[in-house]
């Protein structure tokens, strides 16, 4: 009896283990495989147009891919998944549906509960394959509530034997290097080209689909992203072999030069299943057994992985669905429109925002401390900050956006995943980029025209919440600073604060369906 397996667009894997379920159960001659373009999906926001392109075009090569190692696979472009799920049942006569476990909330939520009874035949849901931390569950000290990364990423490290001198010590003596990796860019670096796909018969059908739609955000010139496997891991070789030397020391570093710098670019390949997470660990670490990276280069880069990655996700999972609508501090503003068009005179607000609307990328310490600290200090409301990511940011998903852009950037969470805010006046971006020395604000002053809105921002967000911020001991030292200021002083800074939000301009249309 034919079966069918349903493969979800960002489960673009080598091994697929509903379809290697339904293959062991049924023999391939009995499986037939459904990939389906949704045009609910593509329009639940206003995209950034080439993620649209490097969506529909990387599943549209894992459709062929599958089809020339033998597969039947049915790849449907209609309303909605459950129609095109129908559609698919009906013409192959399929008894049974294998699917694995989406990597989001609301879908896997559908996948447990309504999906059989929407579709009317049996299901199976496989475990989720793209995350380690689905093979091996590290547990928090008991009755700690808080259970820092740190302390997972140890208990991953040890459980995978990842950089590891037998099986308690980490290799080179320390777990962290973190203190070796906070350089600023000296004045004179090249970094190396950026790899570059040219778009093949199937992109550039692609590319004229998503120009057609009256929908999206920013440009569609010049797609080369990497659609199909074997570039993408073409991507993370040139990155292991020119760029993970570096990573490590200028990990927090921004400029107005470019974001990329030496970090990896290959979080939207592994957001979708073209790459795989282990595979990362292994060539990183493999550099740094060679002698090719140093060991707080190779370190960094896998803490990002096997750390941050898969603690997020981790995170998510306990949190949900109360994170969505978490909001601590009480943000009420809507987006400012600054960050959908980069129209404002804040250098580093203008630059970031630019190049998220053109290349859907910016580094992790931009996302943090310029995008959401900014968002933070200035009461937006946490969702609307975090439609903003899942619009324009190509590695966008929600299982990735929600810890980070509610929890870690606007600790939105009650500080569930980061003890403390993560705010700061414009003295740490001028430290650690070039694009206070081109702005028409200055990161010196505190009040007066020319004052950076993150210093009215930051110290009026103080005033106003020091009795709490005071019982947070991560924040002592920052309170502290506040009486350096007169009352007469923080009268003035906050009266300018209100007055800059009161005139900042807010996106208020509702982020469906919309051309912006
Ligand atoms: P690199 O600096 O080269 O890091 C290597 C890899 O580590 C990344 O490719 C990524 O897979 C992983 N990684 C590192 N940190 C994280 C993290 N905190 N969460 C998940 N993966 C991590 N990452 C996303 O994949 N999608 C997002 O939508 C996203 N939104 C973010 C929003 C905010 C406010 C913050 C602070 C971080 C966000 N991150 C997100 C995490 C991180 O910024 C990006 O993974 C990273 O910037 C991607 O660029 P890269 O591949 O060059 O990363
Ligand atoms: Fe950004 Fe302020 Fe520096 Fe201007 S002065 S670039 S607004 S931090």
């Amino acid at each position: 009896q034919p079966v069918s397996v349903w493969i979800l667009g960002d489960q673009l894997l080598e091994n697929h283990p509903a379809l290697q379920a339904a293959e062991r159960e049924h023999g391939r001659e009995q499986v037939h495989i459904v990939m389906i373009e949704s045009d609910e999906r593509i329009h639940q926001l206003p995209y950034q147009r080439q993620k649209l392109v490097l969506l529909l075009s990387a599943m549209r090569h894992y459709a062929d891919e599958l089809r020339s190692s033998g597969y039947e696979v049915d790849y449907i472009c209609t309303s909605s998944f459950a129609d095109g799920l129908k559609q698919h049942l009906k013409q192959r006569h399929s008894t049974h549906l294998y699917t694995m476990a989406a990597s989001e909330y609301d879908a896997r939520t559908i996948q447990e509960k309504h999906l059989e009874s929407a579709i009317g035949v049996p299901t199976t849901l496989l475990p989720n394959s793209q995350f380690l931390v689905e093979q091996f569950n590290p547990h928090p000290e008991t009755g700690s509530k808080h259970y820092i990364m740190e302390n997972f990423y140890r208990q991953m490290r040890k459980h995978f034997n990842v950089l590891m001198d037998g099986p308690d010590e980490p290799a080179g003596g320390k777990w962290n290097y973190d203190a070796m990796n906070r350089e600023p860019l000296p004045k004179k670096l090249d970094f190396p080209e950026k790899p570059s796909y040219k778009p093949d018969k199937i992109t550039n059908e692609v590319i004229k689909l998503v120009e057609g739609m009256r929908h999206g955000v920013g440009n569609i010139q010049n797609f080369d992203l990497a659609v199909t496997r074997e570039n993408a891991n073409d991507a993370l070789e040139r990155f292991v072999n020119e760029r993970l030397r570096e990573f490590g020391p200028y990990e927090d570093a921004m400029s107005s030069q470019e974001s990329e710098l030496f970090h990896s670019q290959l979080s939207l390949y592994v957001n979708i299943g073209l790459l795989d997470p282990m595979d990362m660990i292994r060539q990183a670490e493999k550099a740094y057994n060679d002698g090719s990276v140093p060991l707080n280069s190779a370190e960094g880069f896998i803490r990002q992985i096997l750390g941050w990655r898969e603690y997020m996700y981790w995170q998510y999972w306990q949190l949900m669905p109360d994170l969505k609508t978490t909001n601590t501090w009480g943000g009420k503003r809507a987006m400012p429109l600054m960050f959908w068009n980069g129209e404002t005179e804040m250098n580093c607000v203008s630059h970031v925002s630019k190049r998220v609307l053109e290349t859907g990328y910016s580094n992790h310490i931009e996302r943090l401390m310029i995008v959401c600290n900014f968002c933070l200090l200035a009461g937006i409301r946490p969702y609307d900050v975090a439609e903003w990511f899942l619009a324009c940011y190509f590695d966008a998903y929600d299982w990735v956006v929600l810890p980070n852009v509610i929890g870690m950037g606007l600790n939105a969470d009650g500080g569930r995943i980061a003890t403390k805010p993560y705010i700061s006046s414009a003295n740490y971006i001028n430290k650690m980029s070039n694009y206070c020395s081109e702005c028409h604000y200055s990161p010196k002053e505190r009040t007066g025209e020319k004052a950076c809105p993150y210093n009215l921002l930051y110290w009026d967000f103080l005033a106003q919440n020091e009795e709490l911020l005071r019982s947070n001991p991560r924040l002592g030292p920052n309170v502290l600073g506040l009486r350096n200021i007169s009352e007469q002083e923080r009268k003035a800074i906050h009266q300018q604060a209100v007055a800059f939000l009161d005139h900042l301009k807010y996106y208020e249309g509702k982020a469906k369906d919309e051309t912006l």
